[in-house]
Order: C-alpha cells, then structure tokens, then sequence
C-alpha cells in the first residue's frame, strides 16, 4: 500500500513547522492555528459523489453502476484528475488519488486543484456500445460539476482517448454553444487533443533521470563539492558513469523511456533487461529497442515469449521470469508497469542504485523506507510521471484558444516546465536531510499552505 495522503500531508506541515522562512509572518499561537487549519483543509476533500449510473445491457437488464468523483482542493485553479475503470475502485482509494493530483499540480505549478473520478467496471465485461453509454452517463449524472472551469477530468486506467472523446461529445451536447474542446483532456488529436500527449510521460520519466545525472551534476559540480554529505557524494560519484538500465512495463510509459535512454547524447545507457506482462528479456551487452518496439506494434504490445518469436523479431536476447528483472544487478530500474511492484517480499533483493517511478506507487509505503535506508535514489512518481498531467494543461489551454502548437514545441515546454521543478527540488535533496519523495510532498504542501494562506482561507 502506498502511504496514506492524510499521513503525507501531516508529516509535511511537521517538517515545515520548524523551519522559519514558512509563513514567517505567523508567530506563536497564530502560526498554530494556521498548521492546524491547514492541516484540516489538505487532509479532507472539498466534495465526495458518488452516483449509481443506470444502465441497459445489451441482453436487455438493467444494472446500476457506482460512480465517483472527488473533487480535493481548487485552491490553485479548476480541479483536475483522471477517470478510472477498474473493478476494484472505492471511495477512500479515489479520495487518496485526488489528493496526490491537488500536491502534483501544486509541485509542478499546473494551475488546476486536484481531482479523480472511478466507475467499479471491469472495461472487459461491456461491449462497445455499453461502455459508450457508461461513459455518456457519467457525463450526465455529474454534469453539474464537470466543465472547462470547474473540473477537467482525463484519462486513467482503463480508459484511453476513446472514453474522452466520448465523454466531450456527451458534455457538447449537454451544454450547446459552450467552449467544451477544454473539458476532457487525453482526447485524439483530431478532436483537440494535443500532439506529444501519449509520448509526455515517458519522456518526462527520462529527463528526471537525465536531468539528474547529467544537467544538474554537471551545472552544479563546484556546489556539490562544497556540500560534502553523502548525497552530494553520492550523486558526484555517478558522474559520466555507464549505465545498466532496467525498465519494468514496455506500453505508453516504459517504451518511451527506453526510447528515450536508448538514442540519449548525454548518459552512456546501456538497456539490458525489458519486461511486461509475461516475460522479461535479457541482454548484457544490451537490447535493440527498435526492433523490439516493431515487433511489438504489431503483436498486440506483446513482447517475443519464446525463442521462435525472438527469431522472427531478429532479437537477440535471453528469456527469464517476469519478476526476475526487479532484482537484478544494474545501476537504474525504472519501474512502469504497475502499483506495489517493490513489496516486503522483494525489498531486501532489489540490487539497482537508482529508482525511477513510472507507473503510480510502484513501491509501497514500507519498501519506500527500507530502501531509503539503503541509501538508494528514488525519483518518485510526483516529480517523474507528471508529464501526462502536463501535456493536459497545454491541451487545455490550445483548445481554450483553438490554436495548436507543434509536437516539438509541446516537448520544449513539457521539459521547459518539468526543469523549473527539478531546478528546486534536486538541491533541496542534497541540502536536506530529507528524501526525494518527502521534498517533493513538503515542496506541494508548502506551495498550497501560502496559497490558502494569501487567499485569506485561514480565517
Ligand atoms: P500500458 O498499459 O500502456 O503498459 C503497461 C505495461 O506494463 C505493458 O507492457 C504490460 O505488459 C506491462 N505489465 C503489466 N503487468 C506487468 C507485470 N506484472 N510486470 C511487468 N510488466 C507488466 O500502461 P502505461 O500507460 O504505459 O502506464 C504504465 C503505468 O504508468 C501505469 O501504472 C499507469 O497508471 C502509470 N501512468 C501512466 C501515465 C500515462 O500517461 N500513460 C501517466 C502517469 C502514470
């Protein structure tokens, strides 16, 4: 299990309660009130709907679905967050997964709150026309509060760009005459959504690793030096060095990355190990990801299971268990696949320096510590993964002003964005001695507290 959001939100206000700099106009008793105050307003939702959406099947029964959306906090512009379709959603889990948007749009300075939106389906389950309507009722049953200026929800597992064309073309009809191209995001270019969307993820996962080794090590060598604690120390010592790379999860976010680390003109990257969802494939002097993502654009995003297959995608490569490729022995593991993939049962195993987190929450809360102990880096999934939300502000914002820019200039503005983050958070790692994970949630914390603070909502 991931940590707990209240949890993240109260250890933050601890940390920033002893430093001087935070709200110094506060003192005393009324510095207190304020913590507590705001200690209340980020642990708690604004809103909580839940809706049971009725529905026809095709066989002619009617069901009735439950259907969520949390909206967290607005304070910094529209709430905003993804729709998941999966059978396991619950309140708690979507009031959790709002939360972590209201402190990711705070730390990378997207002008929007935070949301999340479930539907407890298995997509599998429904035909087309059942999900189509699934998707139409949504719409219908929260149109009150959905829109370009009060919530804009996105994609999320389980739904793609499909369910967002959908469910803007339900919103158009709902609310005729009405700018609707800026109320969904993850939309199909040819229904305003934005080139470099599908690929902002991916490519922001690299560049925090990148931006680490290489522009910030190098910008910053001299400082570094005059630091002498063991994470300045340690970051020196990976310095123009090598890398053996591992990538957990080959779809939208981990072919990208391998993409990315495989042409880079900075670090010297070797990608030795690749898995997904039924095997991993190993290759010490390193793997063709080329041929590899031909092969599997067409085989169903299947990676070659079998020696016959890794003929037919000329590749040359060892077959090994799924799993084995978290435990190997290389300098960086990405991980983008799934949740709790770094548990108490693997933690003590897990031989890579570096972690960088893809996917959402890949490690859990206990593993989290543990590996912290061991002195890894992790670049957690609030710094690394938020090219997507992003990609969805410029979205947004192209389709409020029905003018759309090009790939290259969304992939400048995307790293453009994600470096003004970096810039802040890299050095406060090296000074404090707190990890990157806890920076980047008392980073967000601290932004929304003066927010709250400015907009006279602790009165
Ligand atoms: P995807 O469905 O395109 O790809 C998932 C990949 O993981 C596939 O290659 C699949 O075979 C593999 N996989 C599944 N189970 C696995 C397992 N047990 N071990 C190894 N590999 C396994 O999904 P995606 O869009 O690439 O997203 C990956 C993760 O990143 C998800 O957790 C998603 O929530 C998260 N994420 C995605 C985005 C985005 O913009 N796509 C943004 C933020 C976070």
């Amino acid at each position: 299990m991931p940590k707990n959001t209240g949890t993240i939100v109260h250890e933050s206000l601890d940390a920033l309660f002893g430093d001087s700099t935070f709200l110094s106009e506060l003192l005393n008793d009324e510095r207190e009130k304020a913590l507590r105050s705001i200690r209340s307003i980020l642990s708690t939702p604004n809103h909580v709907y839940k809706s049971f959406l009725r529905l026809p099947l095709e066989n002619g029964e009617i069901v009735r679905i439950p259907a969520f959306r949390v909206q967290h906090n607005n304070i910094l512009g529209a709430y905003k967050g993804g729709i998941r379709f999966h059978e396991t959603v619950n309140e708690d889990e979507v009031i959790n997964l709002a939360t972590l948007m209201t402190l990711k749009n705070a730390l990378h300075d997207v002008p929007f709150g935070g949301a999340k939106g479930g539907v407890v389906i298995n997509p599998r389950d429904f035909e087309n026309k059942e999900l189509n309507l699934i998707c139409k009722k949504y719409v219908r049953y929260f149109s009150g509060i959905i829109g370009p200026d009060k919530d804009i929800p996105a994609p999320d597992m389980g739904t793609s760009e499909r369910e967002m064309d959908w469910m803007m073309a339900e919103y158009k009809s709902i609310h005729p005459g009405e700018n609707y191209l800026g109320s969904f995001t993850g939309k199909s270019t040819i229904n305003g959504g934005s080139l470099g969307r599908k690929t902002a993820t991916g490519k922001g996962v690299y560049y925090s690793l990148r931006y680490m080794l290489y522009d910030f090590l190098n910008e910053n060598k001299d400082w570094l030096k005059s630091q002498n604690n063991r994470y300045a120390n340690k970051l020196i010592s990976w310095q123009a060095k090598p890398l053996k790379i591992a990538i957990q999860g080959f779809g939208n976010v981990g072919s990208i990355i391998a993409s990315e680390a495989s042409c880079c003109p900075y670090l010297e990257n070797k990608i030795v190990a690749i898995s997904d969802r039924n095997v991993t494939l190993y290759h010490s002097d390193g793997l063709d990801i080329t041929k590899l993502k031909n092969y599997t654009k067409r085989n169903f995003g299947d990676l070659p299971m079998n020696e016959k297959e890794l003929e037919k995608a000329n590749i040359t490569a060892k077959i090994m268990p799924r799993d084995d490729l978290l435990t190997l022995d290389v300098d960086v593991l990405f991980l983008a696949a799934l949740e709790d993939q770094i548990n108490n049962k693997n933690m003590n195993q897990i031989k890579a320096k570096i972690i960088v987190e893809g996917a959402n929450s890949p490690i859990t809360g206990d593993a989290d510590l543990f590996l912290n102990k061991k002195e890894k880096i992790i670049i957690p999934d609030i710094l690394a993964n938020a090219g997507g939300v992003i990609v969805s502000y410029f979205e947004w914002m192209q389709g409020r002003d029905t003018k759309f820019y090009t790939e290259k200039e969304v992939n400048n503005q995307l790293f453009e964005k994600m470096k003004k983050t970096f810039e802040v958070v890299y050095p406060q790692y090296i000074r404090d001695n707190y990890s990157l994970r806890e920076n980047c949630y008392i980073q967000a914390v601290m932004k929304l507290s003066v927010v709250l603070y400015k907009q006279g909502k602790l009165y």
